[in-house]
């Protein structure tokens, strides 16, 4: 680890919306989570959609394109209106936009009449935040001017609190929501969906007991990602779980210095004056991140004792006379981030941004099932796949009821082509919330070709897996590209390379391997299989190794360096399931039997 960094925990992000959507569907009302906190990450969005959330919400288009890029297919509501330029984007990648100019929605109406679709807005009331919105007077011609149109449609009524003019949410300003929504729905004759009382900040009415009833949906972004810490000052929701996101940092001077600065005072890189107190001789230690990463202002130290002094845009000075246990250079230091804090240390590039799962990775135990097919189970019988295993300590279990894996039991599935990794990874996706995927392989399968019956052939089996053939992809959310390598690729098709650098799926080719060496490769594999995952599943087909002799590995990994691999992914222990391909009677025997003792070292087998 090196520099900033924000740990994201999606477990308490999961339990924060899981809190707050039980409580709000008490009261009927259904919650968007909003993820423009965290950049979009499909990762937060994916624990806010667990939780139960009924669609995300997000201000920023490189952040929906992120979120759609990775498979997700739940509602997405643009949190702001586009600028007249973008309409069509809107029309494309959102289910709904919040809207409150003319202009912009006629815009929009004509482009999404164009492409024979109607976009549903929420229409935004200003009730005194002066931020965006239409001024309450001026609501019901706007409505009519809208019924003109036919390639928009106006799906309800929101209003935003708390933002710029930091007005309260309360059961006055909330109330002449409802009664606008009412007004619109009898003068104009239309049913609204929703009624949109706000954000996090309305949720302390909702728990007051004053939220007025006609409220049916928040918007809420912060009481889920921060654990409503700024939300509830005063008094804090219990339930909720603070600190799922926190910076950390490297300590890298600690000394004693005097606490006023020496010599002529000018000003400071910002262009500051800044005042310092004299109180003597202090110990001070400098983390590595600044204002380029983060809002300084914004930090508290978890660290007992330690006391941010100020930063310029690289260095963070902290008091640490007090701190407990003492801190020394080469330690970690972790800070709390406020609202403002946290999105500069998302949207800065310098941080990394580390998604990690409160509840741990279950260690797959000594149990394996083994499912293949005729031409597969056969050559399996043959090179004794189940006493080996047997000979390795598992116990090898029939397929048969198991269709389900209990904890601890992984899956060998074994297959004559590479249409094995079909069926493999969807019984994988079933069980788990969310699966990686690091794939051996000498080609892409990125293609779009189909079979007679429209299934997926060899050449667009990871197409299919990725959702890439449908609208939506059969194994999603549960598996999204971020979390996708390949790893000792030689063949692809100019298409099939276009689709890859537009996907957020990290190819090594054999290039890179020569490159870096295999070592690095698979250490990176598993991380970026791993992060926020629970587990992955490895699929291997013989192309991906140069077996001596065999044209079809011509130019691929050695032997030695596919036992590398292997043996690393067993080391590291997340692998759930596995599949592998090309176990035919037609193929070299010696081939076969290289691919069984490759599946072998990852499972475990070690030479001594
Ligand atoms: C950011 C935003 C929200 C979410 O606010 P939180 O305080 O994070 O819950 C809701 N609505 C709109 C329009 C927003 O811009």
């Amino acid at each position: 680890m090196s520099g900033p960094e924000v740990a994201i925990d999606l477990g308490r992000i999961e339990r924060n919306a899981r809190t707050v959507v039980a409580r709000c569907a008490e009261a009927g009302i259904k919650v968007f989570g909003v993820t423009k906190g965290m950049c979009g990450m499909p990762q937060v969005a994916r624990a806010m959609l667990r939780g139960g959330v009924a669609g995300l919400a997000e201000s920023r288009f490189q952040n929906i394109r992120r979120l759609r890029d990775s498979g997700i297919a739940a509602p997405i509501m643009l949190l702001r209106s586009p600028p007249i330029s973008r309409a069509e984007e809107v029309v494309r990648s959102v289910d709904i936009s919040l809207q409150s100019e003319l202009a912009i929605i006629r815009e929009i109406s004509r482009i999404a009449e164009r492409m024979g679709r109607v976009h549903d807005i929420m229409l935004m009331v200003d009730l005194g935040d002066l931020r965006e919105g239409i001024w309450p007077n001026d609501l019901l011609p706007t409505v009519e001017r809208i019924l003109e149109m036919k390639g928009v449609r106006i799906a309800g009524i929101g209003t935003n609190l708390g933002c710029f003019g930091a007005i309260m949410p309360t059961p006055d300003n909330l109330g002449q929501l409802v009664a606008h929504a009412y007004k619109i729905e009898r003068l104009a004759g239309i049913s609204l969906d929703y009624v949109s009382g706000g954000a996090s900040s309305s949720l302390q009415l909702l728990l007051d007991g004053t939220l007025p009833s006609g409220i049916n949906n928040l918007r809420v972004g912060e009481a889920i990602l921060q654990g409503g810490v700024e939300t509830f000052r005063e008094t804090p929701w219990k339930e909720l779980e603070a600190d799922a996101c926190r910076l950390t940092a490297d300590v890298i001077e600690v000394k004693m210095k005097p606490s006023r600065p020496i010599g002529q005072s000018g000003y400071d890189a910002f262009g500051n004056q800044p005042y310092f107190p004299d109180d003597g001789d202090r110990l001070r230690a400098i983390a590595n991140v600044g204002r380029e990463d983060v809002m300084v202002e914004g930090l508290t130290p978890i660290h007992k004792g330690a006391r941010v002094l100020g930063a310029s845009s690289d260095h963070l000075m902290m008091d640490v006379t007090d701190a407990d246990p003492p801190v020394r250079v080469g330690d970690r230091v972790a800070f709390r981030m406020n609202y403002g804090a946290m999105l500069l240390a998302m949207t800065s590039e310098y941080v990394e941004k580390v998604p990690l799962h409160g509840v741990e990775i279950t260690p797959r135990g000594k149990m394996v099932q083994i499912v293949a097919d005729r031409g597969a189970a056969a050559m399996l019988a043959r090179l004794d796949a189940g006493a080996r295993l047997e000979a390795m300590d598992y116990d090898v279990v029939e397929p048969g009821d198991a269709a389900r894996l209990p904890a601890g039991l992984m899956r060998l599935s074994a297959g004559t082509d590479r249409r094995v990794a079909l069926e493999a990874l969807a019984a994988t996706v079933e069980e788990t919330h969310s699966v990686g995927l690091i794939r051996f392989d000498s080609r892409a399968s990125l293609g779009s070709e189909r079979d007679a019956g429209g299934a997926a052939t060899e050449n667009s089996v990871l197409s299919q897996v990725l959702g890439l053939m449908d609208e939506q992809g059969p194994l999603q959310p549960q598996l999204s590209p971020e979390n996708v390598v390949l790893i000792g690729l030689r063949e692809a098709s100019p298409a099939e390379a276009a689709v890859l650098k537009q996907s957020r799926i990290t190819v090594f080719t054999m290039a890179d391997i020569d490159a870096s060496g295999m070592r690095q490769v698979v250490r990176e594999a598993i991380r970026i299989a791993t992060t926020g995952t629970a587990g992955f599943h490895v699929s291997y087909s013989p192309t991906a190794t140069e077996i001596p002799g065999w044209a079809d590995g011509s130019g691929g990994m050695t032997v030695r360096e596919t036992h590398q691999a292997m043996e690393m992914i067993a080391l590291a222990g997340g692998m759930i399931s596995m599949d592998v391909s090309a176990l035919s009677a037609t193929l070299d025997e010696r081939v076969t039997a290289e691919t069984l003792s490759f599946v072998m070292s990852a499972f475990g087998k070690r030479i001594l």
